[in-house]
């Protein structure tokens, strides 16, 4: 028998029992079981006006012997004593979820372990009638009919059968994230209703969850650490949206995952949001999910019920391993040009057609990669066109860069890291200004004194304005509002190359070699993309360069 009563003392350290309060917490508790089972195929089929739920899976079974004790209290597989607590790999752990479901259902569990037949157990909360032998393939079948026959008031406090049915999608979308390699299925009255199938890669399913969203918006990078104060490594998977392809006007579309499971944590989502910080449109969020794998030691499940919330040790490591990520993720190196969404994007634009590659465009090595020093393409500029685009040449391709927004980006982050502010020999007098002007340009901590009747002088201005001959409408437009964050994005736009400025090769050189670098060279700070990039592959195709020895010359048919 695998499965055992746990020890009285451990009992009183699991924090209080599984509240069965719906179908999706069924769903939830029978599918994290299939999941502790290692099933990759979990058929989920519900029929709400029953109050029923099936969950099937293809994972190890139950034994014969486990049959009989898996749904009295306190009885689980997953730990035995004390210690095993902080070595939790599963998702359960304190034995109550069948029981529970026992106590409020019909139960019917039907199972089949490796080299035994399978049988079925009925419960119906106090005793379970008799095991029956059955034919059955490997894996579990779990039947909760009639849940809450017996406290209807809990059937009354659950809203429209509609709204329960998005949430059990929820929580499949959710454990799919976390469990790319698991094929679900989600049947509403016999009706398939969802499919899942990632093909155990994370952003093959975002795609499948939010239609809207296509696989060639999404990037994603899994980083590898070293789990802080133990000897073993902890995996950060990230799957985001490009910022200049997609965004949300809500932040639903914010995940974390950890250990197998989307949990709530404001600390990681504030990280995650400040991470996005300038690279999105204003009231714009990100879609990005995030999946941390880490020692069971790091993290204390105990906290709620439904184990929806987590104390994370070494909170601060991982936020700043966070940022990072996403920092990295944004950067523009030889490694990620190649996954680059932009090749399908400008191959649609080109109405290219084709789908068979034909060459494969020479990669640079990572050795190459450090003779440019930061591990960065090399851009070469070529031309300007219409006054307006950069258009640089590199070893896969070409780019069109917009020379306002790119130098826009450069000044932004250079006022970030350097709002600096200088005093003035002759001050710019402003006039007219409302109180609510001055309260903020005193705000910004520009030095600012009257002049006389409804004059005020400025002596202290943000240096990059200083040498430009608009500082007065430039000051007027900060005082309008916004904080220190907004005032560098307007000073930086206003001081920002303007397109349809004739420049030259060396002066573009300058503005690419220093865009690229930016922490974030994918969009301005207003959230537009900068660049375009049309890449050698889909330009080849674009030609039909592979017809010139081919079918053109009639050399073959
Ligand atoms: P817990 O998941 O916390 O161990 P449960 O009450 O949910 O507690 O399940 C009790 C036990 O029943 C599990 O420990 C596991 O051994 C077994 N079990 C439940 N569901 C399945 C399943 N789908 N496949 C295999 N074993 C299962
Ligand atoms: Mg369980």
């Amino acid at each position: 028998m695998t499965i055992k009563k746990l020890p009285l003392e451990v009992i009183k350290l699991i924090a209080a029992g599984e509240v069965i309060n719906s179908l999706a917490a069924v769903v939830r508790e029978l599918a994290e079981n299939s999941l502790d089972a290692k099933a990759h195929k979990i058929v989920v089929s519900i029929y709400p006006q029953l109050w029923k739920v099936q969950v099937a899976d293809n994972g190890e079974g139950i034994k014969k012997d486990d049959l009989l004790v898996c749904t009295q209290p306190h009885t689980t597989s997953k730990i035995a004593n004390k210690e095993d607590l902080c070595h939790i790999k599963t998702l359960g752990f304190r034995g109550e979820g069948l029981h529970s479901i026992a106590q409020l259902a019909h139960l019917h569990i039907a199972s089949r372990t490796e080299n035994d037949c399978g049988y079925e157990i009925f419960s119906d909360g106090n005793h379970i009638t008799v095991i029956n032998p059955i034919a059955i393939a490997l894996g579990t079948i779990i039947t909760v009919e009639n849940l809450f026959h017996n406290i209807p008031l809990r059937r009354q406090g659950n809203p429209p059968f509609k709204k329960q049915i998005k949430q059990i999608q929820t929580i499949i979308g959710q454990l799919s994230l976390c469990h790319p390699h698991v094929t679900w299925q989600l049947f509403v009255d016999d009706k398939l209703t969802l499919y899942i199938n990632g093909n155990n890669q994370t952003k093959k399913i975002l795609p499948q969850l939010l239609k809207t969203i296509k696989y060639t918006d999404l990037t994603s990078q899994q980083i590898i650490l070293n789990t802080p104060q133990e000897n073993n490594k902890s995996f950060l998977d990230l799957v985001l949206g490009l910022p200049d392809r997609i965004s949300r006007p809500r932040p639903d579309w914010v995940k974390i995952g950890l250990n197998g499971r989307v949990i709530k944590s404001p600390e990681l989502e504030s990280i995650i949001y400040s991470s996005f910080h300038r690279t999105l449109g204003r009231d714009r969020f990100p879609v990005i999910f995030l999946h941390l794998q880490t020692s069971p030691q790091q993290i204390d499940w105990n906290l709620h019920p439904a184990k929806a919330e987590v104390y994370l040790h070494n909170l601060e490591f991982w936020q700043q391993q966070i940022k990072q990520a996403i920092e990295d993720i944004f950067k523009i190196t030889d490694n990620n040009i190649n996954n680059n969404f932009q090749n399908q994007r400008v191959e649609k634009i080109l109405q290219v057609a084709e789908n068979k590659p034909i060459y494969q465009i020479e990669q640079k090595t990572t050795q190459n990669e450090e003779s440019s020093g930061l591990g960065l393409i090399q851009l070469e500029v070529i031309a300007q066109s219409r006054n307006t685009y950069i258009v640089a040449e590199h070893s896969q391709g070409m780019w069109l860069i917009e020379q306002h927004i790119a130098h826009e980006r450069i000044l932004y982050e250079q006022l970030q890291n350097n709002w600096q502010l200088v005093s003035l020999e002759q001050p710019i007098i402003l006039e007219n200004l409302l109180p609510k002007q001055i309260e903020q340009l005193i705000n910004l901590q520009l030095e600012i004194d009257t002049f006389g009747e409804d004059l005020w002088a400025i002596r202290k201005i943000p240096q990059i304005l200083a040498h430009r001959n608009d500082n007065q409408e430039a000051l007027i437009e900060l005082s309008w509002g916004g904080n220190v964050d907004d005032a560098m994005v307007a000073v930086a736009c206003r001081s920002a190359i303007r397109n349809g400025t004739k420049l030259t090769l060396s002066e573009m050189q300058n503005i690419v070699n220093q865009w690229k670098i930016t922490r974030n060279p994918h969009t301005c700070p207003h959230g537009r993309p900068i660049y375009l990039a049309l890449d050698e592959s889909s330009l080849y195709r674009f030609f039909r360069r592979h017809w010139v020895l081919g079918k053109s010359h009639g050399l073959n048919d």
